[in-house]
Formats: C-alpha cells, structure tokens, sequence
C-alpha cells in the first residue's frame, strides 16, 4: 500500500521516492509518569507542527512524516527533547510567520480562557527550562491543534527551532575553525617563503651564510656585517629615504654578484628604477673610496696567479662578465675613473674580504 508523507505540500511517496516514512508519536502509559508526559507532549507537538486543521482520527492514526522534515532524516529519541528533531521543523509547508499567526491567535483565547496566574506559571517553567506538563496531566490522546495548543508546547517548538539553529551555528564555527587552522599554517609557509627572498635587513640574512654566499658573493654573515660597519659611516641616508643604508649596501652587492637589472632591483626594493640607478652608482663610489686598499694585485712575474684571480673575481661577479651600460665607461672628468673600472676594483675588494683561493707568499 502506498504511503504519502502528511506534511503541508510534502509529496514524498513511498515506494516512489527513497524517504522513510515515520508515524506519529503514540502516548506510551505503561512506562511512568514522566514518558507518558513525554510522549504525550511529543504527540501534541508533531500535530502543532504539521499544522493541518480538521484531520479525522482515521487520518491522525495512518498520518506519516518522512525523512526529508527531519535535518538529521530521522526523528530524535524520545527523552533528547533539546534535539532540533524532536519535533518534525524543516519544509513544513508553511512560513514560521504562519504559525506566529496561529500563536497570536491562539494566545488571544487563551487570554480569556485563563487565568494569569496559571500563564505566570507556564512562563516561569519555561524560564527555568522545565517542561512538567502544567496542563494538569490529561493524556487524552488525540488532541484538537487549533485550540488546544498550550503556551508550554509552543515554547518547545520554538526551542526545537533554535536548537536546530544552533546546531547549524555550532557546524559553522566547526568549519570556520578549520578554515583558519588551514589559513594559519598557509600564512606560515609564505612567511618561510617570503622570509628567503628577503633581503632588507640584517635579520634577513643572520644564520644563513649560503643565502650571504648567493646574493654578495661573500662568504658568510659575519663578514657581510664587518662590511657594512665600514661602509656604513660614507653611506648617505636622507630624512625620507625608504631605503636603509643597509638594503642601499645589498642592492648594489646583489646586481654585483647576480647582475640583475635595475627594474628587477626597483620592485623587490618597491623604490623607483631612477633611485636603485643612483644608489648603486653612489655605493660603487663608496666602495671604491674605502675597499681599493685592501686590493692586492699580484706580482706581474706570477702570471698564472693572475689569471687565476681574474678568472674567480667574474664568476664571483656576474655583473663583470655581461654587457655594462655605456655610461659605466664615461667619465665626467679626466681625473676620475669610469664606473666600470671602480666596480672592478670594488669587485676585487671584495674577493679579497674571504680568504684567497690565490696565494700571495
Ligand atoms: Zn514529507
């Protein structure tokens, strides 16, 4: 025999559709007092919910819910009255407003059939989250909706509403936590990332001579920071500089050692293409000026020495085997060098900061 779902609008059928079907809660008398209240408030609720006027025994007796009014697609038991599907409340057919309706109303007869005193009580029950039936105990089991609906189980139903609602709530939270549990170790690794291709600050590089080793050519932190501390006193630093004087040291040892470009400098300094040209020119003279009398040029009688500095100044110094700019060999007066020659020297220098590959005794 076919059976169809009694919800307002629900056409649910079975075997047409794969729902359960569950029957209305019976009054159970022969376990105590307290099921008895139970399934009898329960009953009473299931038939407030469904909401349908005028429904025969016949109909209460064979009335099906299914699955698809329940968010867990099954009805709670019958003592968890705080779970949202203790009651039947999703797709019901109807606005909850319908059945705000359906109180007002309600509450209107009820004014003039009660006393204060009795809807005090009712309201002081609910407060205290105790639902003793205040009816006085009549279990009859079918139970005209419409007019016999009690402030206590509308009560309930309101709180299966906001249980399911906070169940909701509570499954949110669950998957915004693991979000940011996601976000979190996301934000880490690219900290890691970021924290490899920094090089602004001495912090950058403390720790990790490979990192000094590839962007200076020099060979580990403590003599990156001795060179700084020579330099440090001839670099300039305006008021508004947005370069320190040490990212202004690293801008020009790194298109030293790697010659990258002045565009590529400018975005990972954030400065203008203009500013990483005039810094590196300023600290090439810098460099010049304080670094040229540690150059040690080898004897001319020792030319396999010679070749062999040579040879270890340009892979230490990419900047020295490419194209240079025309304007690295013009020279604004006779007395000064060109800008190649001093970042020779410079680069020289700086060979001979770390302990020579080539022999001098
Ligand atoms: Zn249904």
């Amino acid at each position: 025999m076919p059976i169809s779902c009694g919800v307002v609008n629900c056409r649910n059928r079975y075997p047409k559709k794969a729902h359960s079907f569950f029957r209305l809660p019976i009054v159970i008398t022969k376990q105590g007092e307290v099921t008895k209240e139970m399934s009898d408030r329960r009953r009473r609720c299931w038939l407030a919910a469904i909401n349908r006027t005028g429904m025969s025994e016949t109909v209460i007796r064979n009335l099906r819910v299914c699955s698809a009014h329940f968010i867990s697609g099954k009805p709670s038991a019958l003592y968890k009255d705080t779970d949202p599907d203790w009651v039947p409340m999703v797709n019901m057919g109807y606005a909850m407003k319908d059945l705000n309706t359906q109180v007002v109303r309600h509450d209107r007869l009820k004014k003039r059939k009660e006393t204060i005193k009795k809807r005090d009580a009712a309201m002081s029950l609910v407060e205290l989250g105790s639902f003793s039936d205040i009816s006085g105990g009549d279990a009859e089991v079918y139970i005209d909706v419409d007019s016999k609906l009690t402030d206590l189980e509308l009560a309930q139903l309101e709180i299966s509403r906001l249980s399911g609602k906070l169940q909701q709530a509570d499954t949110e939270i669950a998957r915004l936590q693991n979000d940011n549990l996601k976000l979190i170790e996301e934000k880490e690794s690219l900290t890691s990332a970021v924290h490899k291709m920094k090089a602004t600050m001495p912090g950058d590089f403390a720790n990790d001579d490979d990192k000094v080793q590839y962007y200076t050519g020099l060979k580990n932190f403590v003599t990156l920071m001795a060179l700084f501390n020579l330099l440090s006193s001839e670099i300039s630093e305006a008021k508004n500089s947005s370069l320190s004087k040490f990212q202004k040291m690293m801008i020009t040892l790194m298109r030293l050692r790697l010659n990258l470009s002045i565009v590529d400098l400018s975005y990972r300094f954030g400065v203008s293409r203009s500013t990483i040209s005039k810094v590196f020119l300023e600290i090439i003279n810098v460099m010049n000026k304080i670094l040229s009398p540690f150059v040690q040029w080898p004897d001319r009688d020792d030319v396999e020495h010679v070749i062999g500095t040579h040879r270890t100044v340009r892979q230490n110094f990419s900047i020295l085997g490419a194209t240079c700019p025309i304007d690295y060999l013009i020279t604004k007066s006779e007395d000064e060098s060109p800008i190649l020659d001093k970042m020779v020297t410079v680069c020289c220098a700086l060979t001979n900061l770390c302990p020579s590959v080539v022999s001098f005794d």
